[in-house]
C-alpha cells in the first residue's frame, strides 16, 4: 500500500492541531498507510485521533542530562510509534552528522519504534553527478550496525527539491529510488519500503507514484493543509 507521511516542522499549535484533524476527518483518504510527524506539543494531540503518528527528532540515550531534549521513552508513553531520523534540516541546520543519525537509528529501531530515514543530495551534489555516491554513503553510515530493517522505511529527498517548490522529475527520482531499493535488499535481503520527498503535491504526485519504486512521500508544505493532504492520499 502506498504510504503517505506528512511532516508538520515547526508548524501549528494544538488549537491548529485539533482544528486540522477535525478538517482532516470530513475527508476521504483513500487507501494510504498514512503517518503524520508532528512537533513534540501536539503529539498528545494525535493520542487518541486514530491516526498512526510520530515525533520529528529525538535523543538517542534513554535519559541523562540533556537538557532540552526528548527520549523515545518519553514519545512511547504518548503513543508514538514512528521517529524520523536525519531528516536535511537537521543534517544541515543543526550540523546532525552520520554518526548520530546512525545512534538515532539504531536506538529508534532497538526501542521498537519504525523509523524513516532520511537521505538526499545536496544541490551542488546533484549538480556535480554526486548524486548516487552522497546517498550510498548516507545509507551506508546511517544504516551501520543495523541487522533488521523489519521497522525500517528510507525516504529519499533531495535537498534542493524540499520546500522550494521545485520537484524532482519522477524519472530522475525513480532512477535514485531505485538504486536505493537494490541497496537495501542487498543488504537486508528484504524488501524495505522508499518514500520521495521535496515538494510532493497533488498535481506532480500521480506521477511520481507510478513510478516502479517510488513507495509514498514525505510530505512537508502540502501536508499543512488538511484538504491537500487528502488530497495525496487519494492518489
Ligand atoms: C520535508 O520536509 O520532508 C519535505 C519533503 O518538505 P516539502 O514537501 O515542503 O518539500
Amino acid at each position: 500500500m502506498t504510504i503517505i507521511a506528512a511532516n508538520w516542522k515547526m508548524h501549528k499549535t494544538r488549537k491548529d492541531a485539533r482544528a486540522y484533524l477535525e478538517a482532516f476527518a470530513r475527508q476521504d483518504k483513500g487507501s494510504a498507510d498514512i503517518i503524520f510527524f508532528v512537533p513534540y506539543t501536539v503529539l498528545d494531540v494525535f493520542t487518541d485521533a486514530g491516526y498512526t503518528f510520530g515525533a520529528e527528532n529525538f535523543h538517542p540515550e534513554e535519559k541523562g542530562a540533556f537538557t532540552g531534549e526528548i527520549s523515545l521513552p518519553m514519545l512511547r508513553e504518548l503513543g508514538c510509534t514512528h521517529v524520523l531520523a536525519g531528516h536535511s534540516e537537521r543534517r544541515h541546520l543543526f550540523g546532525e552528522d552520520d554518526r548520530l543519525i546512525n545512534r538515532k537509528v539504531l536506538a529508534g529501531l532497538g526501542q521498537g519504534f519504525h523509523v524513516v530515514l532520511c537521505v538526499g543530495e545536496q544541490l551542488k551534489e546533484h549538480e556535480a553527478g554526486k548524486t548516487w555516491d552522497v546517498v550510498r554513503t548516507q545509507l551506508e553510515r546511517g544504516l551501520d550496525q543495523v541487522k533488521d530493517a523489519d521497522r525500517l522505511m528510507i525516504a529519499y529527498e533531495p535537498v534542493w527539491a524540499i520546500g522550494t517548490g521545485r520537484c524532482s522529475q519522477p524519472a530522475d527520482a525513480e532512477q535514485v529510488q531505485k538504486r536505493i531499493k537494490t541497496w537495501l535488499a542487498e543488504r537486508f535481503s528484504k524488501q524495505v519500503p522508499v518514500l520521495y520527498g521535496g515538494s510532493a503535491k497533488p498535481d506532480n504526485g500521480k506521477d511520481l507514484l507510478a513510478q516502479e519504486h517510488v513507495d509514498g512521500f514525505l510530505v512537508g508544505g502540502a501536508s499543512l493543509d488538511p484538504e491537500q493532504f487528502a488530497a495525496l492520499c487519494r492518489l
